[in-house]
């Protein structure tokens, strides 16, 4: 396997990075999830704008514009001949001296890893999965704002720790002042007296690139939105509950602690549309994506 590593690809086994890095030491960095269609980049371009947000909130000068950052990703599928992948970029402060004094590094590493993509099982759509709402709370959006899509990822991770000891797939945070946040990986929509609803960015959470793509399809299906505050008990009397994210898409919710949902038809019918619209998107891309077969 081809790893991109600051200007070229390497071995997987070359891809190594000093335990000087910042992103190392201190979790200085961000990164950006994405899944590949048939050999194109899902919305590629909102994705660079939010690496580039993360980037600027951090005051990290990426060294790359994105069309060498494009160049690097489709070069790193190719490499690797992955049709439909998973890419995570990474973009950590570099290699520095220890101490928290960003200017202790000299140059950004960047970083692009590209894996086949492996489908979450069949089961997950069709029954749903499990949630917990997590002891947890989301990191407060004053201290370490979760629109920095960041290295440190320790808040999560703790979140995540907790669904596994029960067993659930995914954990939902609550933010300090306990209204919903978001899930370790995802962002959280339930359907409560036939309306979508789902944390606002102000509750303090990564404003999702699918979410923004399925709170649109939504609307253009006549089905009202709310984007607000709401605590667990309005969650537990939704009449269903579905996360999002780029690489799951819209994975149908089972049961969030110990009550239970129907898989609904918002979730399916909001899968079909988003379908068509990678569909659509990977049909116009085709052409402009350097095609792996040539
Ligand atoms: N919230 C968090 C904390 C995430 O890590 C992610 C994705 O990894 C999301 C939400 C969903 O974001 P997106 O839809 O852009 O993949």
């Amino acid at each position: 396997m081809f790893i991109y590593l600051n200007s070229k690809l390497v071995p997987s086994a070359e891809a190594k990075v000093s335990v000087f890095d910042h992103g190392f030491l201190y979790g200085d960095g961000i990164y950006e999830t994405m899944r590949v269609y048939d050999g194109v980049v899902f919305l590629i371009d909102e994705h660079l704008k939010r690496l580039r947000r993360s980037a600027s909130l951090i005051g990290l000068d990426i060294p790359k514009n994105d069309a060498d950052i494009k160049g690097a990703v489709y070069d790193t599928l190719m490499a690797n001949s992955f049709n439909d992948a998973y890419v995570r970029l990474t973009v950590s402060r570099g290699y520095g001296d220890i101490g928290l004094d960003p200017d202790l590094c000299k140059e950004p590493t960047f970083i692009v890893i590209a894996e086949k993509f492996k489908p979450y099982p069949r089961s997950y759509y069709e029954a749903g999965i499990r949630l917990i709402i997590a002891a947890v709370r989301r990191n407060l959006k004053q201290a370490l704002d979760p629109q920095i899509k960041s290295l440190n990822f320790l808040n999560n991770i703790l979140a995540k720790i907790e669904a596994k000891r029960t067993d659930a797939n995914e954990a939902v945070m609550l933010n300090a002042a306990g209204h919903l946040a978001e899930g370790t990986v995802s962002n959280v929509f339930f359907v409560k007296d036939s309306v979508l609803c789902t944390p606002s960015v102000e509750c303090g959470i990564l404003d999702g690139i699918t979410r923004t793509l399925v709170t649109g399809l939504a609307v253009k299906n006549g089905i009202h939105v709310w984007e607000g505050e709401f605590t667990p008990e309005y969650l537990y009397s939704a009449s269903e509950v579905f996360i999002t994210n780029s690489t799951m898409e819209i994975m149908p919710v089972n049961s969030v602690d110990a009550v239970h949902f129907k898989i609904g038809e918002t979730a399916k019918l909001l899968l079909t549309k988003y379908r068509q619209e990678v569909n659509a998107y990977v049909r116009e891309k085709k052409g402009e994506a350097p095609s792996l077969w040539e």
